[in-house]
């Protein structure tokens, strides 16, 4: 390595060290479930995996990827467009575009790789792209992409802000407004109601990264579309089959068939890189199934949210409102929240702090992610260990006297 390169990089690293912001990876040592096996920690609880369902360790999820190794072997060694494609990929994508109600979809390796494939092949130069401030970096590095298209930014679910950068623009040009369908770091909701009504004033073209709530949000685990009444009426969704649908890896677009056909033809991560591993194909094909046949892990995953935050609560901790999975609890600064989730940690709980620069200065958190495969008794001892951790740095006694 170059010694003056290598220097540089060591500075760099110590400079994250002291400002608190230096990122461990955590060994596990047993599949993603309600509790893991850390080779830092022991056997902990786990508040912060986006194993929504508790799929990542079914046993029809995990047996569909064993059979899809024997039937395709470990995949085709080609991009999609030369000999890539396994009828399994077919089947996955008739399946997603019918459970999210649109014409078509498309597979790619993951969320992020669909959202730099899809991005700079539809907003071309002539058009114009409106996006959240708070969208997922993904999003980001995607509009960044489409460097022939104008592109503005509103303020997070500010609606006055999106009508306004909207009127500033031609009203025949095509406007991409894309947003998140539920806000990672905030939990809370994009407001698609307001963004659908405003596309057809506008002429826009609604993009949902979905993420956090495909298999999360809706009556029947849609996400967030289908939670608003929405399915059927906006343009593109992206989503990922990381996180609640099984949690492998895999992402996806799913809209009209032109669109999806245009992705075929144009889109750089899908034309230059490997398709889905056919395993992970049959792993997510079976999720969506699990959780179409076992509506009870909706259920679950619903009343064990409702339980946490009535327990965080009860405790005198004051969680951020709202209708996900995620439960963020802001406590200040960043040193702080690191120090909170390592404290948790040695009490046998895993949940991840998150402060700046993922989010603004002074509003660093702890973020809670629900499942359904948490028991009560899990639950239970998260709380106590919530309890006790408050108590010990502060954070109740200060809560109770504000
Ligand atoms: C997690 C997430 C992604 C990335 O998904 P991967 O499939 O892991 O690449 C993209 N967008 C949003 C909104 C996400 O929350």
């Amino acid at each position: 390595m170059n010694q003056s390169y290598d220097r540089r990089l060591r500075t760099d690293l110590d400079a994250l060290r002291a400002a608190g912001t230096y990122k461990t990876l955590r060994h596990l040592t047993t599949p993603m479930a309600a509790e893991v096996t850390m080779e830092e920690a022991g056997r902990v609880i786990v508040l912060s995996s986006n194993n929504y369902l508790g799929l990542a360790d079914d046993p029809r999820v995990v047996q569909a990827g064993i059979d899809g190794l024997h039937k395709y072997g470990a995949g085709t060694a080609s991009v999609r467009f030369i000999c890539g494609t396994f009828d399994i990929h077919r089947q996955l994508e008739e399946k997603i575009a019918s459970f999210l109600g649109t014409q078509a979809a498309l597979t790619y390796v993951s969320c992020w790789t669909a959202n730099e494939g899809l991005i700079p092949t539809v907003a071309v130069a002539g058009t114009a792209i409106v996006s959240d401030e708070l969208n997922h970096a993904s999003i980001i590095d995607g509009c960044r992409l489409a460097s022939q298209a104008q592109r503005l930014r509103y303020k997070h679910s500010d609606m006055a802000d999106l009508e306004a950068k909207l009127a500033s623009l031609p009203p025949d040009m095509t406007k991409f407004i894309i947003s998140d369908g539920v806000f990672s770091m905030e939990g809370d909701l994009a407001k698609l109601p307001q963004i659908v009504a405003l596309a057809k004033r506008y002429n826009g073209v609604v993009v949902v990264d979905d993420s956090h709530g495909t298999g999360v949000m809706g009556k029947t685990g849609r996400g967030t579309i289908e939670h608003y009444g929405l399915t059927g009426q906006i343009d593109i969704v992206t989503g990922t089959l990381g996180k609640a649908l099984g949690g492998a890896a895999g992402g996806f677009v799913a809209a009209s068939n032109s669109l999806i056909d245009t992705l075929i033809q144009k889109s750089r991560t899908q034309l230059f890189s490997n398709a889905l591993p056919p395993t992970v194909a049959c792993s997510a094909l079976a999720a969506i199934e699990q959780l179409e046949t076992h509506p009870e892990l909706l259920d679950k995953q619903r009343e064990n949210v409702a339980y946490f935050r009535a327990g965080l609560r009860a405790l005198g901790y004051k969680p951020l409102e709202g209708e996900s999975a995620i439960i963020p609890i802001i406590v200040g600064e960043t040193a702080f929240a690191i120090k909170m989730s390592e404290s948790l940690l040695k009490e046998g709980v895993f949940v991840t702090g998150f402060g700046y620069p993922v989010v603004p200065e002074g509003s660093a958190r702890i973020r809670v992610q629900m499942s359904a495969a948490l028991q009560r008794a899990e639950l239970d001892q998260a709380l106590a260990a919530f309890d006790k951790v408050g108590n010990e740095l502060g954070l109740l006694q200060a809560n109770i006297r504000t």
